[in-house]
C-alpha cells in the first residue's frame, strides 16, 4: 500500500501497549490559568443541544492525518452527520494502560506516539483545550474508586488523526479516558455504560481503534504484495455489524476473546474502545456505518455512528 515503515509503527504500537508508562508532561499546565480553566469548562446550565450521538471511529495509520485519502474524507464528513459537541470525551486504543484515568490538563499535549513517519506528522500540534471540571464529573460518573485523574498524557494519535479532520479548529474541550488493561470486557462494558448521560449534555462520546486490527498479518500481506481480505477478517467485521445494529451487547462481549477475536486482536486494545462505545447507547439508537473497508488488506477501517 505504499505506506512507510508500517513495522515501525507496529513496533510502536505494541511497545505503547508493552511499557504501559504515560509520557512526561512537556512542560504545560503549571502555568495554565484560572481564567483559561473558565474558558473551557463545561457549564452543565447551557442549554443542551439534545442527545448526542456516540461515535467509533476505525483511526488506521496515522499516516491519514496527512494522506488525502478515502479514510480521511471519512473523518472530515463525520462531522456534518453529528451536531456540534460541547466536549469530547476519546476512548483511544492507544492509552491502554494499568489503570483508569482521565485526562485533566487543562491544555492537553499532542502526543506523536508513533516513530518512523515522515515529518511531517511530528510538526502536527492539535491544540484542543482539555476541561479539568469535566473531567472531574467524570471520574465521579465513573466511581472515584474506579478512575484517577492524570496530567500525564494528553492526546494520542487514535484521537488527534481523526479529530484533526473532524474538527481542525480544535476548539472543542477534548479528554481522554484510559483503557485498563486488566480489566475484563464486561467491566469496560460497566464503566462505559455509567457514561452515557454525558449525551444528553452534549458530550460526544468517541471511542478510536479498529474493528480488525492484526499488524502481524496486515503487514505480511503488504511484504507479499497482498491486498486480499481473509475469510476471517471480513467474517469478524460482518459480525460486529450485525451484532451492534441489534443491541446485542451479550454477543458483543462474547466476539472477544474467541477464535475469530484472537485472530482479529492478538491484543484487545484497538477492540475495546468500541466496547465502551456501544455501552453508552441503547435501542432508542439508530446505527450506521459511514465508513466500511479493509486497508492493508485485514485492517478494518469502520466507522459506527450511534443515534
Ligand atoms: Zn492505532
Amino acid at each position: 500500500m505504499g505506506k512507510p515503515h508500517p513495522r515501525r509503527h507496529f513496533l510502536t504500537s505494541l511497545g505503547g501497549a508493552a511499557l504501559a508508562v504515560p509520557f512526561g508532561c512537556r512542560g504545560r499546565g503549571a502555568t495554565d490559568s484560572l481564567e483559561e480553566e473558565s474558558r473551557t469548562t463545561v457549564h452543565k446550565q447551557e442549554p443542551s443541544p439534545g442527545r448526542m450521538p456516540v461515535l467509533f471511529v476505525g483511526h488506521g495509520s496515522p499516516m491519514n492525518v496527512i494522506e488525502d485519502n478515502r479514510w480521511s474524507q471519512g473523518f472530515a464528513a463525520l462531522r456534518e452527520l453529528i451536531p456540534r459537541p460541547r466536549a469530547i470525551l476519546a476512548v483511544s486504543a492507544h492509552w491502554f494502560v494499568d489503570g483508569t484515568y482521565l485526562t485533566d490538563n487543562s491544555r492537553p499535549k499532542t502526543i506523536h506516539d508513533f516513530s518512523g513517519f515522515p515529518r511531517a506528522l511530528y510538526e502536527i500540534d492539535y491544540p484542543a483545550p482539555g476541561s479539568v471540571d469535566l473531567a472531574k464529573r467524570v471520574r465521579t460518573m465513573l466511581g472515584e474508586e474506579r478512575a484517577a485523574l492524570s496530567s500525564e498524557w494528553g492526546l494520542d494519535h487514535g484521537t488527534w488523526s481523526v479529530l484533526r479532520r473532524m474538527y481542525p479548529e480544535a476548539n472543542i474541550p477534548v479528554l481522554q479516558l484510559s483503557i485498563h488493561r486488566r480489566l475484563a470486557p464486561a467491566r469496560h462494558h460497566e464503566l462505559g455504560r455509567s457514561l452515557a448521560e454525558l449525551r444528553e449534555e452534549g458530550v460526544l462520546i468517541l471511542g478510536s481503534g479498529n474493528i480488525v486490527h492484526n499488524l502481524r498479518d496486515a503487514f505480511q500481506r503488504m511484504q507479499t504484495g497482498s491486498t486480499e481480505t481473509p475469510d476471517w477478517a471480513r467474517r469478524f467485521d460482518d459480525s460486529v455489524q450485525s451484532i451492534v445494529t441489534r443491541h446485542d451487547t451479550k454477543s458483543l462481549l462474547s466476539l472477544w476473546p474467541s477464535d475469530d477475536g484472537r485472530l482479529a486482536h492478538p491484543s484487545p486494545d484497538h477492540w475495546l474502545p468500541l466496547i465502551y462505545a456501544q455501552a453508552a447507547t441503547d435501542d432508542r439508537d439508530r446505527v450506521r456505518f459511514p465508513t466500511e473497508g479493509f486497508d492493508m488488506g485485514s485492517v478494518s477501517m469502520r466507522n459506527i455512528l450511534f443515534g
